[in-house]
Parts: C-alpha cells; structure tokens; sequence
C-alpha cells in the first residue's frame, strides 16, 4: 500500500518560524504579526537596535574564540558586524572597546569551562521540519562532548545587561535549552543530554562622561570603563563590598569615569587581565567574576523536548498561512489580537506606536505607511535562509 503524503501545512508556501518569532506570539500575537508577518517581512523601529548588534558583535568574537581563533580575531570577527549594521563611527568605537573587554574576559574564563569538553562544532545554522510546510530556524553557539564519554551539551550564550535573581530563575525555563536541543538532536543522532547557559553582562545604559563625542546612552560597565583621580590612581568600581571587612565602600568625588582603551596603560587587554589578578583596588572583589556567569548544566528530557515540538506546531498552526496581502482590521483582531498588558511591561512594547499612535501620528494613518513614516523600517532576517 502507497504511503499517503501529509497534507502541508501551509498549502500555497513553507512558513519559516524560530524562537525570537514564537516569543513574539506568546508576548503578544500583534507583536508577531508587525515584526515578522507584515508583508512577510516584519518591521523594526527606524535607528540602530543597539542590543541586537552587541549581541551579535559578541557571538561573532565567541565563535572565533571557541574555534580557538584566539582574541585579536574574535576582536575584528566583532568590528565586521559593526560595520555591516553601518554603526555611526563614534558609536561604534565605544562599542567596540566594551566587546573588546567582554572578548578578553573570554578568553580567560572560557578555557577553564571548556576544560572537560570537546567542541564538535560552532554556530551551526539548523534547517528542521517540524510539519510540511512549517521550518523551525536555529542557531547554537556549539555543540560539546563530555569528556570521554558520548554525552553531548548544548552550549547557548546570551549576551545581556545584567544578570540578577530573575535571570537565574529564568534560565532554569528558557525555551532556547530545547529548541535548540530539537533543532540539532536529529542531525547528530541522539539526546543532547545537558543545555549550558553562559551569560556575558554588559552593564546598564546611562549617560556617563566619558568622552566619546556625542551624548548618548552608553553600557557602563567595568570591561572598559575604570575609574582615576587626579594622582593617575585607578579604581574599576565606584561602589564596592570589601572582601576584606564586608562593608560597602564608594569613591568620593575626585574620581572620574574614564576609557580604558584611551588612557590606561596596556590599554583593554591589560586592564582585564590585571582584574583578573586583583591588582586593582585590592580590597574589592574582581568584578569582572560577576559579569560572566557560567550556571549549573540543565539536564532536559526527551518529554520536555517532544512537549516543545507539540506545542511549537500548535502554536504556528494557529496562525493564518503567510501571505503577501495586508491584512485589513478584521483579520487582524480574529488572528492577531491584542494583549495590551505587554504593551507597556516589561518594557514599553517597539511596535506601540503603530498600535496606539504618537504625538505625531495617529495609529490608522501610521499603520498605512510605517516606512514610510521614518519611524520603522524592514527588519533584517536572523538566519540566511527566511
Ligand atoms: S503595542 Fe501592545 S498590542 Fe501592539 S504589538 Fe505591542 S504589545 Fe501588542
């Protein structure tokens, strides 16, 4: 008897989906409809989206770093992608020296986690069906071998602003563990036992003088911001717990913010590794320690992982088929409804203007010509392949 073939999913084209997309639907199904479904393109606001080029500028210095490239090539591998996203020249330079920071702090704790492992292979783009018609996109950042044994870890880097007692809730439940784990068990044959977080925080933004030409927000943190007074003493933090007597300790006002890359000795790369000694403000704890948090492996079961897959289906499935066509108002609301609660939590929402308008538009007439409008412009696809 012949094998009937399944029916696709999506009769008249293949949808491509990933994780940032079914994040998007389980924030808010118009979210996913304005930055990813609109004209099968997606939208994103109009400037530079600083934390997705951090981001990616620190996933391409991993890549390197884990190839064992070494730390001058992760360096550039991360001033390519400033380029290709036409960074502004002046931001780019201060970006670059945070990354370049983040990149030699790398370099230091990376071999000593990597120890137990082998790496089987880095930034692999995965292709999986989860139905005809319905393509599931991913990307880790690689695949380990423990020890001498078969068992394989998922290793997935985040680079974030701050790590705090949310995100070591959060991790525990990330989604990225098993999708990921999905998208590469079938090609490598087997479970990946173990999902390994690694977070590389990059501080908060705030307007700081330091000297980097334009007043904008930058990530304070201490991969390349040091702190000197007018002896040409420097500090790395400007409050501190000392690990000497656990009182709280902070710099008067004679010390001011400066950048490490311009007026340190030895410039970044010295700086970090002398961090890394305690040669600096001795009486405080490294603080470079907090910034790269290498959590307990999260074991994940093939139960997780098929529950994952079930639900990704139902969740595609149950949007309309992607289309060229606009959708008019009606279908919107049946397909695409609002949840207003994440308009404004947890964080304002980037597509709030298109949904409820701004001083200058109103929401019906932004949403006719959102490029047009300056406001937004066409986002750019995560995997080469959308
Ligand atoms: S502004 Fe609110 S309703 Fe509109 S996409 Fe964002 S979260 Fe959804």
């Amino acid at each position: 008897m012949s094998k009937r073939k399944a029916k696709p999913l999506f009769e008249e084209t293949v949808r491509f989906t990933d994780r940032s997309r079914m994040e998007a639907t389980d924030r808010c199904r118009r979210l996913r409809y304005w930055g990813h479904e609109y004209l099968r393109r997606g939208l994103v606001p109009k400037g530079l989206e600083i934390d997705i080029v951090r981001g990616q500028m620190g996933h391409s210095g991993l890549e390197k770093l884990l190839q064992g490239k070494g730390t001058k090539q992760a360096i550039e591998a991360a001033r390519k992608v400033a380029v290709d996203y036409k960074v502004p020249k002046k931001t780019a330079e201060w970006l670059l020296e945070l990354v370049t920071g983040m990149l030699w702090g790398l370099s230091i704790e990376l071999p000593r986690f990597l120890r137990k492992y082998k790496i089987l292979e880095t930034e692999r783009e995965e292709r999986r069906e989860l139905e005809p018609g319905l393509i599931f996109l991913a990307r880790s950042d690689a695949i380990l071998q423990n020890g001498g044994t078969d068992s394989k870890v998922l290793l997935s880097a985040k680079f974030i602003r701050a790590w705090d007692d949310r995100k070591a809730d959060e991790h525990l439940v990330d989604t990225q563990g098993l999708s990921e784990a999905w998208a590469a068990e079938e090609r490598l044959g087997g479970l990946i036992q173990k999902i390994q977080m690694l977070y590389v925080c990059c501080g908060k933004p705030k307007v700081l003088d330091v000297d980097i030409g334009v007043e904008e927000e930058v990530f304070v943190s201490p991969w390349w911001i040091g702190w000197q007074n007018a002896h040409g003493v420097w500090a790395h933090s400007q409050r501190w717990k000392s690990w000497d007597t656990g009182g709280w300790k902070a710099l008067n006002s004679d010390w001011r913010p400066r950048r490490v890359a311009k007026h340190f000795e030895g410039g970044i790369e010295t700086w970090v590794k002398k961090l890394y000694d305690k040669a600096i403000q001795v009486d405080a704890v490294n603080p470079l320690e907090a910034m790269i948090k290498i959590p307990e492996p999260i074991r994940r079961t093939a139960e997780e992982v098929e529950a994952w897959r079930v639900q990704a289906i139902a969740r595609e499935r149950s949007l309309p088929a992607p289309s060229d066509i606009l959708l008019g108002a009606e279908e919107l609301d049946k397909h695409f409804w609002q949840s207003r609660r994440s308009c404004i939590w947890p964080g304002k929402c980037p597509m709030y203007a298109l949904c409820h308008g701004n001083s200058e538009y109103a929401a019906g007439e932004l949403q006719l010509t959102p490029v047009g409008s300056g406001l937004f412009q066409w986002r750019v696809p995560n995997h080469p392949e959308e």
